[in-house]
């Protein structure tokens, strides 16, 4: 990588983010008191980033042995930036002065915005959203922070569903600066314009997604993921395919991604998917790594074994073994996979899906693609995100390369997006395609 084409990509991605994302003329509602439901990883999480970020929050759970976890792991998480040096202790105080423990849902029903992060349960966040829409006062906007529900399906019963979106945070919430925006079929301007302030102050990247099945950022990580999970049956390790995207300059590889956030996890929600590939293959060593308790970091055993108390990570020969013998089993032949494959397929699967993702509107920008996937995801900045560094690969080789692995693979995963099609044919650049506000016509120009 050049330095010039290194400084390219960070002044790209620079500019991505201070993209005005909020349509012309709608305002923000005014924010102070933010309601915050569940008190679990997410909700304790968001609470911390409203509190240090001056805003008063009510903190609400089922239960009171749940609501002490949740402030206890609160209170725990602002004294260690204090004791880090990362924070002076009066702000601390202050910051923890300002959450405030509620017994009832009647608590939020005040709040400017109030986010529920309870359990990943249609039927409870549907109950949820018909109480705040009982109570929650007129003009609160009310959030989600679903992963992979339907935003309009949890909406429906609030009764208000111009005034319901998406507020997408990563985990962990105060630490991570991605919120993924979800716009539902009638969520009305001046929701958007709020939350999009509310990141804002919160020094988050806030971007305006589509309700589609993971909407931008975890959908794309399915394509990436496919592709990995394809290749650890055809016969790579998973400590080479995390070292040789760790080289290309990803935050951390996908193998020890997922150890960290709980193999148990990807795997319910891809059984929750209704449309998934119908393919045996499909993130089956995953499942199979959570059929074998092997949850990741939280059981000690994942794709790597963790030993002692350090979350240091081992490859694990049984590992291998597994692997090997399921390959066998689904009569998936093995070979040597270079690094250089590994890198090609992940990140080629990786930049088509982003491609179908603008071309039905769920991401309104090529540039919002980038802020999502080095906010959330740990792509390198220095690659300037997935679509800017499909421009410095250039569309046309990048449609080379796809239909190089249709002739090896097939045509299941291996179809060039139409928009590559046509940008690589008109000289277009991804990374500069649509804009939130042409995000429909654009898309449905792509599709005709
Ligand atoms: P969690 O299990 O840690 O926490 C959920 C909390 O909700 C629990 O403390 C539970 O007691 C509480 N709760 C359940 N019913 C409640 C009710 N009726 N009223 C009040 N509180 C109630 O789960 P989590 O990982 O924090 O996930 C929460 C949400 O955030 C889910 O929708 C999940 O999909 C989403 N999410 C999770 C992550 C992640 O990495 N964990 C990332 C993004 C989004």
């Amino acid at each position: 990588m050049s330095l010039s084409s290194e400084s390219a990509a960070l002044r790209h991605l620079s500019f991505a983010e201070r993209r005005e994302r909020a349509a012309p003329g709608a305002r923000a509602r005014a924010v102070e008191h933010v309601g915050v439901v569940g008190a679990g990883t997410m909700g304790s999480g968001i609470a911390i980033a409203f509190a240090l970020g001056g805003f008063k929050v009510a903190l609400v759970e089922s239960s009171d042995r749940a609501l002490d976890a949740g402030l206890a792991r609160i209170t725990k998480s602002i004294d260690a930036q204090v004791s880090k040096g990362r924070l002076g202790a009066a702000e601390a105080t202050a910051a923890k002065a300002r959450v405030q423990r509620s017994q009832t849902l009647a608590s939020v029903c005040g709040c400017d915005l109030i986010i529920e992060a309870v359990f990943e349960d249609l039927a409870l966040k549907r109950e949820l959203f018909a109480q705040l829409g009982r109570h929650a006062r007129p003009g609160a906007v009310l959030a989600t922070n679903t992963s992979t529900l339907d935003v309009d399906a949890i909406a429906e019963p609030s009764g208000r569903i111009a005034d319901v979106l998406g507020m997408h945070f990563f985990s962990p919430a105060n630490v991570m600066r991605l919120i993924e925006i979800v716009r539902g079929r009638r969520t009305c301007e001046e929701a958007l314009a709020t939350a999009l302030e509310v990141a804002k102050r919160l020094g988050k990247a806030g971007v305006v997604v589509g309700n589609g099945f993971g909407f931008v950022g975890n959908r794309m990580l399915y394509a990436y993921g496919r592709e990995k999970e394809l290749m650890l049956l055809e016969g790579a390790a998973p400590e080479q395919i995390d070292r040789a995207l760790e080289a290309f300059g990803m935050a951390m590889g996908p193998n020890a991604v997922g150890d960290l956030a709980g193999l148990d996890v990807g795997a319910r929600a891809r059984k929750a998917w209704k449309s998934r590939p119908d393919d045996p293959r499909f993130f089956r060593v995953s499942d199979l790594l959570v059929e074998q308790g092997r949850l990741g970091q939280k059981s000690g055993r994942g794709f790597y074994r963790y030993c002692g108390g350090e979350r240091r990570r081992e490859p694990d020969p049984e590992v291998l073994e597994l692997i090997r013998r399921e390959a066998e089993r689904l009569g998936v032949e093995r070979r040597v996979i270079c690094d250089a494959e590994i890198v090609e397929r992940s990140i080629l699967a990786l930049l088509n899906e982003g491609a179908r993702v603008l071309e039905e509107g769920i991401a309104l920008a090529g540039a919002d693609i980038d802020v999502i996937w080095c906010n959330g995801y740990g792509f390198p900045r220095s690659r300037g995100g997935p679509m800017f560094y499909a421009d410095t690969l250039g569309l046309p080789e990048v449609r080379a390369a796809i239909e190089k692995y249709r002739r090896a693979q097939g045509e299941r995963y291996w179809v060039p997006a139409r928009l590559i099609e046509n940008l690589a044919a008109t000289g277009g650049r991804i990374s500069e395609w649509g804009a939130a506000r042409q995000a429909g016509s654009e898309a449905r120009a792509v599709a005709s």
